[in-house]
């Protein structure tokens, strides 16, 4: 019998994982991939590589990461992360309307699956750089989130790619993927458009995993709502909904929250979609240690309400609803040396001054007196009785402010000041299609479409209002794996 053909549109993350799995059954796999080779990997090349998994201790993370020295395992405190509380993490963020099959999956599948990477040859190794503080000579894990892809992003489509390449698939492109060829027996392949033809690729089943709409302004402002086309695209400019639209179109079912998206505090100037030169370094991630004022020189989020990768996905939008959809991130000496790496890069926005009066001129659209004001105001309100620790949530906390902050408040009263100007930067979008624990794609009556599939971000359900940082490729690697698995399988 000759052997099942499998079509996987996109090739991401979630992509390459379905063509590894596809293959791996026994199937033809060809992957269509609108992006030329040299901008390929989707939004998964933009990453850091960060993945959440769940594990019981550092022997499962020495059999994820066999290059661990005994030298780093004795001055490191991995702790562990339950699949207890990776599901209790995702339900939370969530505000507990993620689909809680899908959940269960993701999280009981995250290990199995990047041991299964690894047999693929992708490398992992300790999130030393964001997620570890050292304390004491010794370095404590924090957030849940202990594992990153070596190389970043760049490095897992490296990885990917090769052992698609080495397995025999095809990956084909500048080939963007226009429509499904379905009928009611199910569908039978795929309309793709190549270097100006266009021609049909048929197969026996289709994965669909090009990516959510945030690229795509239209939709932005359709489904998220007025003042999204102003977003910056932080990744990919080709993830422009075409996966949902054409399941859509074949009478697949939406699932999820199709007004929620993950966005975060980015550059002010940067442009309009990624730069994989800079990738993530536009996003401004250390705004817990300091605080963020809008146009009026007003606090707006509690920068403190939670170790910051439950809180970044979420305060992007915040930022869009601010006049002129701007803030500066601002930050005194006592902290400085806690600032990620990407305030640090040449692409920032950034002023600094010796004194706050100093300072606050030349914060570029923010009103001075307001400004001032504001610091007066919070700057009295700290409770400087609690010690400041960045490495647990400390409840160092300000008092009888309009908006508190909850831990990690210092007066800022140590010059020279530094301030980041950021917008709202778009990450990926969280309505999608609707499908079950096979990852096949549901028809508006609950029934699944024969031979379609779908993973990664353009599946909705799982992420509501926020969502857990580096939860985005373990669930493209989860249900990319899953969805390649049933489509190399005769039904
Ligand atoms: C700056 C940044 C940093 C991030 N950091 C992290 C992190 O550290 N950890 C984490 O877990 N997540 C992170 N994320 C989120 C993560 O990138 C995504 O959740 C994940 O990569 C999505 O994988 P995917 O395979 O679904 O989509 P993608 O990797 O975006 O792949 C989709 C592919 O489909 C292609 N495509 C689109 N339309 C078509 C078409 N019509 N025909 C053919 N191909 C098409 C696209 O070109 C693309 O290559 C980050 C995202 C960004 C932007």
């Amino acid at each position: 019998m000759p052997a099942r053909k499998v079509v996987v549109v996109g090739a991401g993350n979630a992509a390459l994982c379905a063509a590894l799995a596809a293959r791996e059954g026994g199937a033809e796999v060809v992957v269509l991939e609108v992006a030329e080779r040299e901008l390929r990997g989707g939004n998964t090349a933009f990453t850091a590589g960060a993945m959440r998994v769940a594990y019981n201790g550092v022997d499962d993370l020495r059999a994820l990461m066999p290059e661990l020295t005994d030298d780093e395992v004795a001055v490191t405190d991995f702790g562990s992360y339950p699949e207890s509380a990776f599901l209790d993490d995702v339900a939370r963020v969530t505000e507990y309307r993620c689909d809680p099959e899908l959940a269960a999956l993701l999280v009981e599948r995250s290990y199995p699956t990047m041991l299964w990477m690894r047999d693929k040859g992708v490398r992992f190794m300790p999130i030393y750089g964001r997620q570890a503080f050292k304390v004491d000579g010794r370095f404590t894990f924090w957030g849940g989130l202990t594992v990153e892809v070596s190389g970043g992003g760049p490095g897992l489509i490296d990885y990917l790619s090769k052992a698609a390449e080495h397995a025999g698939i095809t990956i084909e492109y500048g080939a963007r993927a226009v429509d499904l060829v379905a009928d009611d027996d199910g569908v039978h392949g795929v309309r793709v458009r190549q270097h100006g033809r266009t021609r049909t690729e048929h197969a026996d089943a289709v994965v669909l995993a090009a990516g959510g709409f945030q690229a795509n302004p239209e939709m932005r402002t359709r489904y998220l709502g007025p003042g999204w086309d102003l977003a910056k695209v932080r990744g990919t400019r080709y993830n422009t909904g075409d996966g949902i639209r054409m399941a859509i179109d074949a009478g697949a079912a939406s699932a999820g929250n199709w007004s929620g998206c993950h966005a975060v505090g980015w550059e002010r100037n940067a442009p309009e979609f990624g730069d994989l030169r800079v990738g993530d370094a536009f996003q401004k991630h250390s705004y817990p240690w300091g605080i963020m004022v809008n146009a009026e020189g007003r606090r707006f989020v509690d920068e403190g309400a939670d170790f910051r990768n439950y809180t970044y996905a979420k305060y992007g939008r915040r930022i869009l609803e601010q006049p002129s959809q701007f803030a500066w991130q601002v930050f005194d000496q006592q902290v400085i040396h806690l600032l990620r790496d990407e305030y640090r890069i040449r692409e920032v926005t950034k002023v600094t001054a010796p004194t706050l009066e100093e300072l606050a001129k030349k914060l570029d659209g923010v009103d001075p007196a307001g400004f001032l004001r504001e610091v007066t105001e919070y700057n009295a309100a700290v409770d400087t009785a609690t010690a400041f620790n960045p490495n647990v949530k400390d409840g160092r906390s300000t008092t009888g402010l309009a908006v508190n902050k909850t831990n990690w408040a210092n007066r800022l009263d140590q010059g020279p000041f530094e301030a980041y100007a950021v917008t709202c930067g778009i990450t990926f979008t969280f309505g999608g299609l609707r499908i079950d624990p096979d990852a096949r794609v549901l028809d508006t009556d609950m029934r699944p479409i024969p031979g379609l599939f779908a993973a990664g971000e353009l599946v909705g359900g799982l992420f509501y209002f926020n969502y857990p940082g580096g939860t985005g490729l373990t669930n493209g690697a989860v249900f990319g794996r899953i969805a390649g698995i049933g489509a190399a399988q005769t039904p």
